[in-house]
């Protein structure tokens, strides 16, 4: 199927066809969820543009601030909203997603909170994918999360908490920040080494070398922004590393 008449999701009410797709490389089915937003200061610029063929980007669902939401790229086709990514492992993030584009305009715009009707539309459409495609609660991820530092979205102004509460995505409380012993660029040796270990396995694209050099800071910002986002600063303090931790503890089983 290139091209879907109605939309797959009941949480969508039409289809809004974008061109930019493509076959999922080696046959590859939907394991992960990515959420974007668009970046933009117009929501209808942004759809449009996701679009046009000129882009070359798309994603498979789009959501208004008003909570209306639109399919763009059938399911079982590869959209192009990932770009260079990788996450346990594995590149090519598109061949292994969904994505879903929500419109606010993030970063450039001042983080302007999510309006509620559309967080509401962001947790019912996110709930039907991942139990139609059993895509497991840690694969529920930003988009900085598959490509720290090139992407920011959809931003520590995201209410990762809120989805979790309503059984979208794995989340743990952030454990408070206190004044203590941390790590940061141009530090280097074992507890590095650990919280490198750490960052990669959780799925982060992490080197394990013991140097913390600017990739890794990339990472753990990244790490902050979805799961410690009181401050995004790519230091890691007691908090970011016990928080961390957690998550790794309490990672639900996979579904099989
Ligand atoms: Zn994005």
């Amino acid at each position: 199927m290139n091209q879907v008449l109605r939309p797959e999701s009941p949480v969508a009410t039409k289809v809004f066809p974008s061109p930019n797709h493509g076959e999922r490389k080696d046959g590859r089915s939907p394991t992960l969820l990515v959420l974007h937003y668009t970046g933009m200061p117009d929501s209808g610029e942004a759809l449009l543009w996701l679009a046009n063929p000129i882009s070359q980007v798309s994603a498979h669902y789009f959501v208004f601030e008003d909570g209306r939401v639109l399919q763009m790229v059938p399911e079982s086709r590869r959209a192009w909203h990932a770009g260079v990514s990788a996450w346990d492992g594995e590149g090519d993030i598109n061949s292994s997603s969904i994505g879903i584009e929500i419109a606010n305009p993030g970063h450039p715009g001042g983080l302007p909170s999510f309006p509620e009707e559309q967080i509401q539309s962001v947790t019912a459409l996110a709930k039907d994918i991942v139990t139609r495609w059993r895509i497991s609660p840690d694969h529920v991820l930003a988009h900085s999360d598959v490509a720290p530092g090139r992407k920011l979205d959809p931003g520590e102004a995201f209410p990762w908490r809120q989805l979790h509460d309503a059984g979208v995505g794995h989340w743990v409380s952030p454990t408070p920040i206190r004044d203590g012993r941390f790590f940061a660029r141009g530090d280097r040796g074992m507890p590095v080494e650990a919280l490198q270990a750490m960052l990669a396995m959780y799925g982060y694209q992490t080197r394990i070398t013991g140097l913390f050099d600017e990739d890794t800071e990339k990472v753990v910002a990244a790490f902050q922004r979805h799961f410690r986002p009181e401050r995004v600063d790519g230091v890691a303090d007691a908090s970011t590393i016990t928080t961390l931790k957690d998550l790794i503890a309490r990672r639900p089983q996979p579904h099989v």
